[in-house]
């Protein structure tokens, strides 16, 4: 009866999804790099609200349940779920006890593709594993990935569902009043012309700064000296709703999600944004719970947009002691290869390059967590044309948007009787052209970012006994020297980390006789050790650097069978019997 229910609702299934042309695998030759027959169909050309992406989630989750986990780590203020992902091949080793990356979007709500980088990430490494890519395979084997696509939902769903420009809201959905009148969100922008878009207002005027583009109408450029102006322009859409003789000054939110993190945070009179104090926002604080209950994260992303940028901290120029040399040539040879693989994005340094944030994210996972964490501003202008040097981008974005979108990212100039202007007009580049990638570039670019983090993951430490060298000292005593290596870039503990003492050194063990005294080798060749006099047997050694080794070495009494095992919280953990 069960199987013959189950037969019926797969029939039923297959019927009502199956496309009426054929899509069967035997009709399909895979484009190589690609998933070959995907168990998950994704539509890679759109951007999908919190329902979208818990729905694909939950449908991966099914499809490869011993690669995809999900799980809400905490409730938004407007009490959505924040999901993280765990991917890694659970058949092979507890996902909590291999060398992990974090990965999230969203915190800027309005930089919406950031999720859907991070969904491409999870479908990519479940359905490239089920297809059986060696890659793949052996990363998800020895690795995790815990991915937190939308990690400030509320405003997710308020970007995607509302009436917005391309930077609102860049904030969460707890009420600030903005202009201190006693009143929440009570003048925000208006949908004037009722078209579902917030574009900007021009009007007509002998006194007005701005007239047409000779190249492209739609566009307003600014009069050269002497010329006669056309058209002021007037902001974006909105009335003065409060009738406090201002327009659009108290909208949804206005703090920043970004600026609340509990390293070098400071208040909104020095850093603008910052809520009440660290970890004030709940999202935030999820988040961080999060990552601080998972002490094998070795490595981080955080995605923003935008300006094409492989960010490393310090957010702060006070903060540039925190970065030691060592921590940085890490940083630098992720980087470097980051720029060859996401052409057009430059790796760049916070506040150099940037602008100061305090209380920023990638500040905190690093210097407070002793995650090596990139920040990837994703979208470029280099995307519009695949160059550098731009003369005119703001021409450029009008005429890739008249070639290659077919006008689809503006909307057009239409007259509207305003309450307190008279006769204007509203027209302007939608939220989703600017800061969002063209549909037919969203996969591209998605993937050349995940192929940076799957590099970046690759080379979080990967540690291996290699050698156990006994040697009998004679009168029942020998002297073992085991070797432990890191064969990737990574250390087990940054600088940071071990400075600070963030996380617990790593431990090398011998069991097997009676240890007598153990110690570090510092020196093999000349026979330098440090002794470790309580509890010999297991040996702690603060870091294992990158591409390096560590050696120690016991005295025994007794025993013929020796295991060694090496235990990291960041590097993971091996063993050898001898
Ligand atoms: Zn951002």
């Amino acid at each position: 009866m069960y199987v013959k229910t189950v037969l019926v609702s797969i029939i039923v299934f297959v019927l009502a999804v199956a496309p009426a042309w054929s899509q069967k695998p035997e009709n399909i030759l895979a484009a190589v790099g690609t998933p070959h027959n995907p168990k998950v169909q994704i539509v890679w050309n759109r951007y999908y609200d919190n329902t979208a992406l818990a729905d694909l989630y939950q449908q991966l989750q099914n499809a490869h349940p011993d690669l995809v986990q999900v799980a809400s780590v905490g409730k938004s203020f407007e009490e959505r779920d924040i999901w993280v992902i765990t991917v890694s091949d659970r058949t092979v080793g507890d996902p909590d006890r291999k060398p992990a990356m974090y990965i999230d979007g969203g915190i800027h709500a309005n930089e919406i593709q950031t999720s859907e980088f991070c969904l491409y990430t999870i479908w990519y490494l479940a359905e490239m594993h089920a297809a059986g890519n060696k890659f793949v395979r052996q990363l998800l084997a020895e690795k995790t990935f815990y991915i937190a696509p939308s990690i400030n939902p509320d405003a997710r769903d308020h970007f995607i569902h509302r009436a917005n420009t391309q930077h609102s809201s860049r904030s969460g959905m707890i009420p600030v009043d903005n202009d201190r009148d006693g009143a929440y969100n009570e003048d925000d922008f208006d949908d004037l012309d009722g078209d579902g878009h917030i574009v900007m207002m021009r009007r007509k005027s002998p006194y007005g700064q701005f007239v047409p583009d000779t190249k492209d109408p739609r566009r307003m450029v600014r009069i050269a000296e002497g010329q006669q102006g056309e058209y002021e322009l007037l902001g974006y859409e909105g009335i003065d709703n409060d009738g406090d003789g201002l327009i659009n000054e108290d909208g949804e939110g206005a703090y920043d999600p970004n600026r609340d993190w509990g390293w070098n945070w400071q208040p909104n009179y020095v850093q603008r944004g910052a809520y009440k104090y660290p970890f004030s926002l709940p999202e935030n604080r999820a988040v961080a719970e999060f990552i601080m209950s998972k002490p094998n994260i070795a490595a981080g992303q955080n995605y923003h947009n935008m300006g094409g940028m492989i960010l490393r901290g310090p957010g702060a120029q006070e903060d540039e002691g925190t970065y030691s040399r060592q921590d940085i040539a890490v940083y630098d040879e992720l980087g470097r290869k980051g720029e060859q693989i996401i052409p057009g994005y430059n790796y760049l340094v916070v506040y150099k390059d940037l602008y100061s944030v305090y209380g920023g994210q990638l500040d905190w996972m690093y210097a407070a967590r002793g995650i090596f964490v990139f920040c990837n501003e994703l979208w470029t202008s280099y995307l519009l044309n695949h160059r550098r040097e731009h003369d005119d981008r703001q021409g450029e974005q009008y005429t890739f948007d008249q070639y290659l979108l077919m006008g689809d990212g503006f909307v057009d100039w239409k007259p509207f009787k305003h309450p307190h202007y008279g006769d204007v007009e509203i027209g302007g580049f939608k939220k989703t052209y600017g800061r969002l990638h063209p549909g037919f570039l969203l996969e591209s670019d998605a993937h050349r970012n995940m192929a940076f983090t799957l590099y970046h993951a690759y080379n979080t430490p990967k540690l291996d006994v290699a050698e156990i060298d006994v040697q009998d000292l004679g009168g029942g005593l020998k002297e073992l020297t085991a070797v432990v290596t890191n064969s990737r870039l990574i250390p087990t503990h940054s600088s940071v980390d071990v400075q600070n003492r963030i996380e617990v050194p790593d431990v090398i063990s011998l069991s097997g006789g009676d240890v007598l005294s153990g110690m570090v080798v510092d020196d093999r060749d000349l026979g330098l050790t440090t002794e470790q006099r309580n509890d010999p047997a297991n040996i702690r050694v603060a870091n294992i650097p990158g591409n390096s080794h560590v050696t120690v070495r016991w005295i025994v009494r007794g025993g013929n069978k020796f295991t060694v095992t090496v235990d990291s919280k960041k590097g993971g953990t091996d063993s050898k019997t001898m």
